[in-house]
């Protein structure tokens, strides 16, 4: 049985496999095509790109950007990306240089609370990923002030925890843009964690107003009715459905490429109309 997945993470953000790793990993799970879609940057193409051919393996250029929406964030997938296009490059370097400001204040006010560590030990650790929480709570672990990711979030990465410090983050309709810029198609990525009183229908109608062409129905962590009702938003809105696993390797161990926690089955119809979109 064959199938896709438009939603992988590298170690060119933070997950903990390689490109060619998790090219591997979709070989064995019968995957036909897939989306590398790190993080705010697209440096793991050219790799992912490559594994791809040796493997058969369609590979979509793809991203996932970080925007805020209120109080929490809210991530648009872009497919089918111009990705050697000048002013993506551009626009990403900004959004990563928002990160450079915000994780040495992190460490700061780790130092703060008495925890000794530095950026240049996270840089380290990072190798050429781009630096995000999850770097900072390894080498938290590495360092034996906490036992888990989770514990380092918990404590003090988290939202309102004690080393917390906002990420400077590009409104929904600038994500949006950018990725239209560079001709793809950008997409609500688990629209779940937005799950909130004013409903997702309204929150889809409002980004398609600015350009949003898709919505994440299939997902790792999606009930079957979650699902029902993302796919019956797209209907109502004429938006596109996608799917993906949204795997990291060991930072969400029970989550795997192509099948999510083993009942995610991203249908291989959805891709054509995609890249369809993609060339309009
Ligand atoms: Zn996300
Ligand atoms: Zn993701």
């Amino acid at each position: 049985m064959s199938r896709l997945d438009l939603h992988l993470h590298t170690t060119f953000s933070d997950g903990s496999q390689t490109p060619t790793d998790v090219l591997t990993l979709a070989s064995k799970a019968k995957v036909t095509a897939l989306a590398i879609t790190d993080h705010d940057t697209i440096s793991g193409l050219p790799e992912a790109i490559e594994a791809g051919r040796s493997f058969g393996i369609e590979v979509i250029p793809g991203i996932e950007l970080s925007s805020r929406w209120d109080n929490t964030e809210l991530h648009i997938l872009g497919y089918f990306l111009d990705w050697k296009n000048v002013e993506l490059h551009r626009q990403l370097t900004r959004f990563q240089d928002a990160r450079h400001v915000r994780n040495p204040r992190i460490i700061e006010k780790l130092n703060a609370l008495g925890i000794h560590l530095t950026y240049d030990d996270v840089k380290a650790l990072a190798g050429n990923a781009s630096i995000g929480r999850p770097h900072i709570a390894r080498v938290l672990i590495e360092k034996g002030y906490v036992t888990s990711t989770k514990e380092a979030f918990d404590r003090y990465l988290a939202d309102g925890a004690a080393a917390h410090v906002p990420r400077e983050l590009p409104e929904p309709a600038e994500a949006i843009a950018v990725i239209r810029a560079a001709r793809g198609v950008p997409v609500l990525a688990h629209p779940s964690w937005l799950d909130r009183s004013e409903g997702i229908f309204r929150v889809c109608e409002q980004l398609k107003g600015v350009g949003l062409g898709g919505i994440e129905v299939h997902y790792s962590t999606h009930r079957p009715e979650q699902t029902a009702a993302y796919l019956d938003v797209a209907r109502r809105l004429d938006l596109l459905v996608t799917g993906g696993s949204d795997f990291h390797g060991v930072t969400k161990p029970d989550i795997e490429v192509g099948i999510g926690k083993g009942q995610l089955k991203v249908p291989e119809a959805l891709l054509e109309p995609l890249r369809k979109a993609a060339q309009a």
